[in-house]
């Protein structure tokens, strides 16, 4: 056998036999029984001739999400220009594994220079997919439709309502900012 310094890329699934322990100390995602070193999962063998260890890269990929999907997720990071939203539903429907998004709010209309506060941690929020380049899924709350579906009170943390024209804290009186949906405070919103 000639040592090639490329990978093999064969593919196995859970058990297969993809090397023997002589030849290769076991790696990532394999595991070693009966003089043999097997595959945990199914996908792409990977050899490091150098490290004489031999590992299974995942075949299994999430799905994608595409331009113009409407998601809807819980902001788990806002910065001053950027929030972080791990996306749960998407044109409706639950995903188990959840996908990251963010929204840039620096794009946002604000108007004359004033910095508005978009999105707060904890807001759960309903945006559209503006572009999916080099997999980073780049978030849009700007139409009337999308943005904060349900918040807590800067102030006392008490769940907002709607309550006239601005959301206002029902307990301590805090008038809310945000993007809002336009069915924010609305008894039956859908995602
Ligand atoms: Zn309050």
């Amino acid at each position: 056998m000639s040592k090639r310094e490329t990978a093999e890329k064969k593919m196995v699934l859970p058990g297969d036999v993809i090397a023997s322990p002589e030849e290769f100390m076991p790696g990532k995602n394999t595991y070693e029984q009966e003089d043999s070193v097997r595959a945990t999962l199914p996908g792409q063998v990977e050899k490091d001739l150098s490290k004489r260890e031999v590992a299974v890269r995942a075949a299994v990929r999430p799905k994608a999400l595409a331009v113009g999907d409407v998601v809807v997720g819980q902001v788990e990071a806002a910065m001053s220009s950027t929030a972080g939203v791990r996306i749960t539903f998407v044109n409706g429907r639950q995903t188990l594994g959840g996908f990251p998004g963010t929204i840039f709010t620096r794009g946002e209309r604000g108007g004359r220079g004033v910095r508005r506060t978009y999105v707060k941690l904890g807001d759960v929020v309903r945006a559209k997919v503006s572009s999916t380049l080099n997999g980073m899924n780049q978030l849009s709350i700007e139409e009337p439709h999308l943005g904060v579906l349900a918040t807590l009170c800067s102030v006392c943390g008490t769940p907002l309502t709607k309550d006239g024209r601005a959301p206002t804290c029902q307990v301590c009186g805090s008038v809310e900012e945000r993007k809002f949906a336009d069915d924010f405070g609305s008894p039956d919103i859908r995602p």
